[in-house]
């Protein structure tokens, strides 16, 4: 299945399908002469020579870093451009972001600004990665803060193959999948229902996968496609994540993924919904989601004072008081500029209920 993306710049394809890498000479907008391959220890051993002959004949290379948040740094990002140097890339050249986020900002990034900019294309390993790569957003960390130094770049296209989905620990799936939760909330009843009717203990099929996947990455397109530089509605995909990065962050990266901060961050954000817009919430139905598909839950060991000063410095937050995204209804979001007084006692209320 194939969805197409608009920008004011570009139109690309995400392409999402099952055997895609072996075949990906086929889904190439052009012919490329000169490839980078750019991707992680862990995703290049699985599917590195796969893609390698699913390119054929042209002249390829590739550049590994290590797997891990932690590579999106600014020292990988000269040394990849280093490596596309030595290979003579020109600007008809190509980049492919084989892996999930990490790989997908950190290539993109590159290609953003080699020779001020050459096409790049997204191979999505991850769940997470149907949110990551669609959207246009490039970047890496710099050490003060994540994503702080980044560009907006949209891919040429996405190349979906969800046969590489097979592979992933178990973390990665919950990690991924809430932000397909997310989708879920931020857009219909019936896609959320679908969501907590999923059971991630389980195989998904492949069916359920690619629907899923698919329904997740329209709801972001038609996001970003209304507003490509987050001014005003793209601020809703940020649903739960004004805790979960406080979450995560406090938490320390590599302790908690970002899906199960983020999701203790929907989970949130349900509550607060429920009493700002007197609205009830199906807080308990996700809770239990949670629960049953063991996501971490509890958020009695964060200390609420350091949760709160860590949500005001999230980039998000433009002024003193913290803006948040609630839901008027399922499927209604709305940014919301919360008192701190209010959040305090709410996030007490919420240790209460989950521990
Ligand atoms: P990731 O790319 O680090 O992948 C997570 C782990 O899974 C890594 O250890 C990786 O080696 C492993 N892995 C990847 N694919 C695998 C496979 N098929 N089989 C087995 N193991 C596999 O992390 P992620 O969760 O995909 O993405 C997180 C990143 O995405 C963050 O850097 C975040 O900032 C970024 N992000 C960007 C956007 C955006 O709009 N640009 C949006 C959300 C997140
Ligand atoms: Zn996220």
């Amino acid at each position: 299945e194939t969805v197409s993306i608009r920008t004011s710049t570009n139109q690309y394809d995400v392409v999402v399908g099952n055997g895609l890498i072996e075949q990906i000479s086929n889904f190439l907008p052009k012919d490329y002469s000169n490839i980078l391959v750019i991707s992680d220890e862990t995703v290049y051993e699985q599917y590195g020579e796969r893609i390698k002959n699913g390119l054929g004949n042209r002249k390829i290379a590739h550049s590994i870093v290590p797997a891990g948040e932690a590579s999106k740094n600014i020292n990988n990002y000269y040394k990849l451009l280093t490596n596309a140097l030595n290979q003579e890339l020109d600007r008809k050249a190509l980049i492919i972001a084989l892996g999930g986020g990490m790989i997908g900002d950190l290539a993109g990034f590159v290609a953003s600004t080699y020779m001020r900019g050459i096409d790049f294309i997204q191979v999505p390993t991850t769940i997470l990665a149907h949110d990551s790569s669609v959207g246009g957003k490039v970047a890496i960390n710099h050490e003060k803060g994540k994503n702080m130094i980044g560009s907006f770049y949209p891919p040429t296209a996405v190349i979906y193959d969800i046969n590489t989905l097979r592979t992933l620990p178990q973390r990665e799936i919950r990690s991924g999948y809430a932000e397909i939760m997310k989708h879920g909330l931020i857009s219909s009843h019936s896609f959320f229902e679908e969501c907590l009717n999923t059971d991630l203990t389980n195989t998904l099929s492949d069916q359920t996968l690619k629907d899923q996947l698919v329904k997740g990455i329209k709801v972001k397109a038609d996001i970003v496609q209304r507003d490509e530089k987050e001014s005003n509605i793209r601020k809703f995909l940020n649903f739960g994540h004004t805790l979960g990065h406080a979450i995560e962050a406090e938490a320390g990266y590599g302790n908690m993924t970002h899906g199960e901060a983020v999701a203790i961050g929907m989970l949130f954000a349900l509550q607060l919904s429920e009493t700002i817009y007197h609205k009830p919430m199906p807080f308990d139905s996700l809770y239990e989601w949670m629960k049953r598909n063991k996501y971490p839950v509890h958020v009695k060991g964060f200390e609420m004072s350091r949760l709160i000063k860590r949500m005001k410095m999230d980039k998000k937050a433009e002024n003193a008081n913290i803006q948040m995204v609630l839901l008027q209804d399922i499927g209604k979001p709305s940014v919301y500029t919360i008192d701190d007084n209010v959040l305090l006692t709410q996030l007490k209320k919420f240790a209460e209920k989950v521990g």
